[in-house]
């Protein structure tokens, strides 16, 4: 638009006639006069239409919240009294010259110029794009590309470069049930959605970038549970040739930086990181996530701490063996000889730790396996037979024995540390178009049926 200008420059442009564009948000008439709040991307002015402008006061009497308008005006210095401290434009005020309406608004379901949390989730979920206009949401969604922005500066700035993996793969074990997808052109066969970019990081290192980084997409089909995501994002990374000790040292700078540039109020609790065993930390607190706040209800106290020496080897709830973080993993030198005996296995432990804030497991990671018979190993141990680690692994084993560095790297979640800095409850609220509980996005109406005609081309029938 010409000479459009933003609502957060109207301070510059005091005295002067200029043009704004943006949406109502209140309307408040006072008898001959008409005053209006305009938002835009950047904050808000109030607009005052004087009853000399006969046809915008015309105008200005018909419109409604959320309508789309075209403003001009003179900017005004507030009277004295008036002036509010402290606040976007609180001390300027529009005098509206001319009002041109670019689109009209419905009443919306719930109101925008207010705080929407105990607004019902699935009415906000199934008008995403009238939630997220609320001031409360734009934070959030701003926040949450600003501490991005911070995260692959700071990865650039340490010689890392972002590699894109690929989404539609062959699976990577994390623990989760997999989303297929299936192929047209090769029926009764199908693509996964990746549950973590782990074995691409990993072959990235064998192809030699040494230090891989990608804000990465993660897809996991889990059944219902609490705050989970069906997809969520990972600042997911990889580094060869270092120890566990790089790669807390690296994770715990970035951390530190973070708050220091992005969110300079609040307060790390203890530096260096607390560190302690997992089998300290169930002991101590009986859960691998322990919250170390010294008061949970301050907002501004962020008490990381690390928990190393993760087992390697869990049993299921059904009974059966397997990995607690994934295969992966490599193993603590100190219990080398049980592993390669295959004695005592739950006591087995591998360098793999996590990053825990305020309770919250926040990431996870683990100096990996490069060489192929530890893999195998480990693969063996699992009761993976040899035909299935040929079918699912065979790759990464061939991967190891072209000279792959040794390599670790680590996932923070970036949902989940948005949610905790900008202190909202669940990691709904910080992301723009998230799902329900049961994995629904009630907006677009997925998941939907598809045709016959698609299910035809694709070689699926439905059962009954
Ligand atoms: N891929 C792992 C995860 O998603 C993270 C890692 O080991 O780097 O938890």
């Amino acid at each position: 638009m010409k000479n459009r200008i933003y609502l957060k420059d109207l301070k510059d442009n005091v005295g002067k006639e200029i043009t704004v564009a943006g949406w109502v948000d209140v309307r408040r008439d006072q008898g001959k006069m008409v005053f209006f709040d305009m938002r835009d991307m950047s904050g808000l002015v109030q607009c005052v239409v004087l009853p000399s402008h006969a046809e915008a006061i015309e105008k200005a009497k018909e419109i409604r919240p959320e309508w789309v308008l075209k403003v001009s005006g003179i900017v005004n210095k507030r009277p004295e009294k008036n002036i509010k401290q402290g606040v976007l434009n609180g001390d300027v005020e529009l005098e509206v010259t001319g009002i041109e309406v670019l689109n009209k608004a419905e009443t919306t379901p719930f109101q925008i110029n207010e705080n929407t949390i105990g607004v019902n989730e699935d009415i906000r979920m199934k008008y995403k794009y009238l939630d997220l206009r609320t001031e409360r949401m734009q934070k959030n969604i701003r926040m949450r590309d600003k501490i991005i922005t911070f995260f692959r500066k700071y990865m650039h700035d340490n010689d890392f470069i972002e590699i894109e993996t690929p989404i539609m793969m062959k699976g990577t074990p994390e623990g989760s049930r997999e989303y297929v997808v299936p192929s047209r052109l090769f029926h009764g066969q199908f693509y996964v959605l990746p549950q973590s970019p782990q074995q691409f990081k990993q072959l990235c290192m064998v192809a030699g970038f040494e230090k891989y980084f990608q804000v990465a997409r993660c897809m996991r089909d889990e059944d219902t549970r609490g705050d989970r995501q069906p997809e969520f994002t990972q600042l997911d990374f990889e580094m060869s040739f270092v120890t566990q000790e790089d790669v807390l040292n690296y994770t715990e700078g970035m951390f530190i930086e973070l708050i220091k540039s992005v969110y300079p109020e609040k307060k790390i609790s203890q530096v260096p990181f607390p560190r302690m065993s997992y089998a300290e930390s169930m002991e101590k607190y009986g859960s691998d996530k322990p919250d170390l706040r010294k008061d949970k209800n301050d907002p501004n106290e962020l008490a990381f701490c690390w928990v190393l020496d993760f087992p390697m080897f869990e049993k299921t709830d059904d009974g059966e063996l397997q990995a607690v973080h994934h295969p992966f993993c490599s193993i603590k030198e100190e219990d080398k000889e049980k592993f390669i005996k295959g004695e005592d296995m739950f006591s087995i432990r591998a360098n793999a730790y996590d990053l825990v804030l305020n309770g919250y497991e926040l990431s996870s990671g683990s100096i990996r396996i490069h060489e192929r018979d530890i893999q195998k190993r480990v693969f063996e141990l699992l009761k993976i037979s040899e035909e299935e680690q040929q079918k699912k692994f065979g790759h990464m084993l061939e991967a190891f024995t072209y000279g792959a560095p040794p390599h670790g790297g680590f996932a923070p979640g970036i949902d989940r540390i948005v949610m905790i800095l900008q202190n909202e409850p669940n990691i709904r609220e910080v992301i723009a178009f998230p799902k329900t509980g049961e994995g629904r996005d009630l907006m677009m109406g997925a998941p939907a049926p598809i045709s016959e005609k698609q299910l035809k081309e694709l070689g699926i029938k439905l059962g009954k």
